[in-house]
């Protein structure tokens, strides 16, 4: 899905100018002048990012972005103010106005088109859920850390890269080599035999009888197959 993009400036050449590279570059962008509806088409539309001129007919920018702040609907989506003058930029940062960002005018459509990428993948990534629940498994990928049933599991990184592919891919069998490509990837000096090491060690992490696994089982001559865990 597009990413919509609301442009909120008065002078029409600025305006067509954004909105023409914005939609070039696969966006959906609705300019908006900015006057006093502005913020309740803002509620409806909901942007993924305000562009949001400083000087507007009816209010300033810095108000608008203080209701936008206010709103629930928009509290959190990223605000990059365009402003006409360097001597704003000191109340843009200004921390209760709440904009994440600026641009002093002029400034290049292709600057400004990097910059918005830039923040929408940083929401992105903070949208991403810290952790994953697989059935009684919770893996948190960013602090590689990984439970079960509540109780954090005791993996060297090895190990934890093992078992995140396993919770990942379950119910598929896996030969040795496959397994060492896919999580020891370019590593030289490990052997099928490495495999086997690491699974037993897992198993007596998560296994209540390690001796007859009940998730990470054992493909008879071929390798292992991680159950689904629910
Ligand atoms: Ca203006």
């Amino acid at each position: 899905m597009p990413k919509r993009i609301a442009i909120v400036e008065d002078e029409a050449e600025l305006a067509s100018l954004l909105d023409y590279n914005l939609t070039h570059h696969g966006f959906e962008t609705q300019v908006l002048a900015g006057s006093q509806g502005t913020l309740k088409t803002l509620e409806g539309m909901k942007p993924d990012l305000i562009l949001l001129d400083v000087m507007l007919p009816e209010m300033d920018g810095f108000e608008l972005c203080r209701q936008i702040r206010r709103s629930s609907a928009l509290s959190r989506t990223p605000v990059l103010f365009l402003t006409a003058r360097s001597d704003e930029v000191d109340r843009v940062l200004g921390l209760e106005i709440g904009g994440d960002d600026y641009m002093t005018k002029p400034f290049s459509p292709r600057e400004l088109v990097a910059r918005v990428k830039a923040h929408l993948r940083r929401e992105e990534l903070d949208a991403e859920p810290a952790a994953t629940e697989i059935g009684p498994f919770k893996l948190d990928r960013s602090a590689r850390r990984v439970f079960l049933t509540g109780r954090e599991l005791s993996l060297t990184s090895t190990e934890f890269n093992l078992l995140e592919f396993f919770l990942t891919h379950p119910g598929r069998a896996y030969s040795r080599d496959q397994l060492l490509e896919s999580v020891w990837g370019e590593q030289r000096f490990v052997t099928p035999r490495t495999v086997d090491v690491h699974v037993r060690r897992l198993r007596e992490q998560i296994e209540e009888q390690p001796e007859s696994p009940r998730y990470l089982t054992t493909v008879r001559g071929f390798g292992y197959r991680f159950e689904e865990a629910v």
